[in-house]
């Protein structure tokens, strides 16, 4: 009897060990099923995904002023529209002073449209001289030598030779193969559209300025051996006839005058134009210069880059202390 209960007891022990042993287990492997991500290591961080910062938008790089000027003729003596030698070349070298690069008009149009190869400048000029006066040989072109700056010249075909006071088709060629001087058209006879506005009908008007257009281009081109891309119009007078024939007949642009720099807005066939004559000071020309366009993107592209304290600071300056060489401008 003893032995029985002994090996029911036995039993009872065994039977309870195992079911505990199995109970443990089975709790164990609950366990680790219900806690594995507990367990296991956390993943390293990972570098946080780099976010792209906003989009500069895109500004084309342009310089910080462009400007075109119109001279006539450069002497002592004349019209209103003359410029004393001293005076230009005062200018020419203020405006080298001042970072300005100087630029033939076809070169600042490449630019315009954005066609320029290699750095852009930061500054830009470009001196243009009208009508063809000889002092464009005898006084621009010896000081457009000495500072290398570039110039455009507008000649009216009809009058080249004509006078002492035109220039030579000798001289022309010789401007125009020097790599500083652009050639471009002023028309036949230099007849102001408003008076012929008023004089012809619309397709007399129409019929006349194709003819001057095209034949002063031919012209040059034959006289010059040089492609003609411009064109002035004569007084400055535009209208929407004259920039439609112009284009129709292959100039890539015109000018116009009216006081404005340029921007890459401008109409290529009314390009803007400070007009210099002997009432100008060159205070005045500074101030132009650094005057930025109005209510437009350039404008506020002018606003960020340029503060242009150097050309304050220097229309500030004396007269005689920017230009000790030069006497003093009597008009101002
Ligand atoms: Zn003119």
């Amino acid at each position: 009897m003893k032995s029985i209960k002994r090996v029911a007891i036995a039993a009872v022990l065994v039977v309870g060990t195992l079911a505990g042993v199995l109970l443990w287990q089975g709790q164990k492997a609950q366990d680790e099923r219900r806690q594995p991500q507990q367990t296991r290591p956390l993943p390293a961080p990972q570098p946080s995904t780099p976010t792209l910062s906003r989009p500069t938008p895109r500004t084309p790089s342009y310089p910080s002023v462009i400007a075109i000027l119109c001279y006539h003729d450069l002497a002592e003596k004349g019209s209103r529209y003359s410029v004393t030698p001293q005076r230009f070349e005062a200018h020419l070298k203020i405006l080298r002073a001042n970072g300005f690069t100087f630029l033939t008009v076809s070169e600042l149009v490449s630019l315009l449209d954005g066609e320029w190869d290699g750095a852009v400048p930061r500054r830009v000029v470009a001196i243009t001289l009208d009508d063809g006066f000889r002092s464009a040989y005898t006084v621009a072109f010896p000081l457009l030598r000495k500072y290398q700056a570039k110039a455009t010249l507008f000649v009216y075909t009809n009058w080249i030779a004509t006078t002492n006071k035109a220039l030579t088709w000798e001289q022309l060629r010789e401007m125009a193969q020097s790599g500083l001087v652009e050639i471009a058209s002023h028309t036949v006879t230099h007849a102001y559209p408003a008076r012929l506005r008023r004089a012809l009908r619309p397709d007399a008007y129409r019929q006349r300025w194709l003819w001057e257009l095209q034949t002063s281009k031919q012209t040059l081109e034959q006289r010059l051996g040089v492609v003609i891309r411009g064109l002035a119009y004569p007084g400055g007078q535009v209208d929407e006839t004259l920039k439609r024939l112009a284009q129709q007949v292959g100039y890539q642009w015109a000018v116009a005058i009216n006081p404005k720099p340029v921007t890459p807005r401008c109409d290529r066939y009314a390009l803007p134009r400070f007009s210099m004559d002997k009432t100008i000071s060159l205070g005045q020309v500074l101030a132009w210069l650094q005057r930025p366009p109005r209510a437009s993107r350039h404008a506020h592209h002018l606003a960020r880059l340029v503060p242009s304290s150097s050309l304050t600071h220097l229309h500030r300056r004396p007269f005689a202390r920017r230009f000790p060489h030069h006497p003093r401008p009597s008009v101002n």
